[in-house]
């Protein structure tokens, strides 16, 4: 089955991407996490990436687009796959499109999962990334049981560049520029899936598996 995960940053696509992998069997695509690796790396793809980032700014379409090219050279995609963070704008969108034509697939469903502005601020300058592993914790909804380290693998916990609250706003005001758009792109082809992203982690799970018919 393939899925984009559409949504505001801190809809909680990262979170539910990661609860559908195991039951539909495919990959997740994250290409933000794919960025702070290439970031954490120091590969000159994430200095160049890191700029853009930091600024709460996208990264340049070619570079994203490439990624994701690359990405789907690995077999593990055949079976399908789930994108998360992928498109975010209408070129990459369009690229999107024309890769699946060349691989002789097409997309299943779109989800959007909704959350208005507001919830997100409170959300995002919550959440702690582990160094080690990725994992989010949230200083409220989900605390470490000590302060400033993982629960899962003991790393550093550490409040992310893009997540401190001005650049929130930016990271907002982009996704209304340049993602939301995508949704109406979509709604052509009758695939989109709406999810209220307010409610609780396991009633929007629940609700997106309804939408997708699993
Ligand atoms: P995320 O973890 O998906 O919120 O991504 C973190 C940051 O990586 C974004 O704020 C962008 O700077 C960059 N990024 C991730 N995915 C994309 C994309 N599809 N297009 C452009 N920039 C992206």
């Amino acid at each position: 089955m393939n899925i984009i995960l559409i949504g505001p940053p801190g809809a909680g696509k990262g979170t539910q991407a990661k609860r559908m992998i195991d039951r539909l069997g495919v990959p997740q695509i994250s290409t933000g996490d794919m960025f702070r690796a290439a970031v954490k790396e120091g590969s000159p793809m994430g200095k160049k990436a890191k700029e853009y980032m930091d600024k709460g700014a996208l990264v340049p379409d070619d570079v994203v687009i490439g990624v994701v090219k690359e990405r789907f050279e690995k077999p593990d995609t055949k079976k399908g796959f789930i994108l998360d963070g992928f498109p975010r704008t209408l070129e990459q969108a369009q690229a999107l499109d024309k890769l699946l034509s060349d691989l002789g697939s097409r997309l299943d469903h779109v989800v959007v999962i909704e959350v208005p502005d507001d919830h997100l601020v409170g959300r995002l300058t919550g959440r702690r990334t582990c160094r080690g592993c990725g994992y989010m914790h949230h200083v409220e909804f989900d605390p470490p049981k000590k302060e400033g380290v993982c629960d899962k693998c003991s790393g550093e916990l550490y409040l992310r560049d893009d997540d401190k609250e001005a650049t929130i706003r930016d990271r907002l005001s982009t996704y209304h520029a340049q993602t939301s758009p995508l949704i109406d792109y979509y709604s052509k082809s009758g695939i989109v899936r709406k999810i209220d992203g307010t409610r609780s982690m396991e009633e929007v799970n629940k609700a997106i598996f309804q939408s997708i018919g699993v």
